[in-house]
């Protein structure tokens, strides 16, 4: 270690600096790093998503009618409100949170609509024309 008054060289541990007699304090433990405290998000920040599930749920009830899609997205626009009242309550942490549940339920309406809509497809091209056949019989 090196002394902090003059700068000479002393032993680690030593009491005292042999050059100029000043005391030596023990180098002070590095200070323990605290842990990354998680930023306050910024409100405007803060995306509550309402828009896009209620058109999600509205695409899931209407075109697919797909249950699940219809469950997620219920509860994608219940996460939506809820972030837009926690922002209107200045709690934008709790808001953040909510608003990325809301996003990611989003995500899975997207995903599970998507997925319906793919499969409707495929069975309509793979059957439309048995259908069309049997409806055809009916009548
Ligand atoms: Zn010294």
């Amino acid at each position: 270690m090196f002394c902090p008054h003059c700068g000479a060289r002393a032993e680690d541990g030593a009491a005292v600096c042999p050059a100029c007699g000043q005391a030596l304090t023990p180098a002070a433990p590095p200070a323990e790093t605290a842990p990354p405290v998680e930023a306050t998000p910024d409100a405007s920040a803060v995306k509550d998503y309402l828009t896009v599930n209620i058109v999600l749920l509205a695409l899931s009830v209407c075109c697919c009618g797909s249950l699940p899609a219809v469950v997620t997205g219920i509860i994608g626009v219940i996460f939506s409100s809820q972030t837009r009242d926690l922002l209107r309550f200045g709690r934008s942490d709790e808001a953040a949170r909510k608003s990325r549940a809301a996003r990611n339920l989003a995500i899975a309406t997207g995903v599970i609509l998507g997925v319906t809509a793919l499969i409707a497809l495929a069975f309509v091209a793979l059957y439309g024309t048995v259908i069309a056949a049997m409806f055809a019989s009916l009548s």
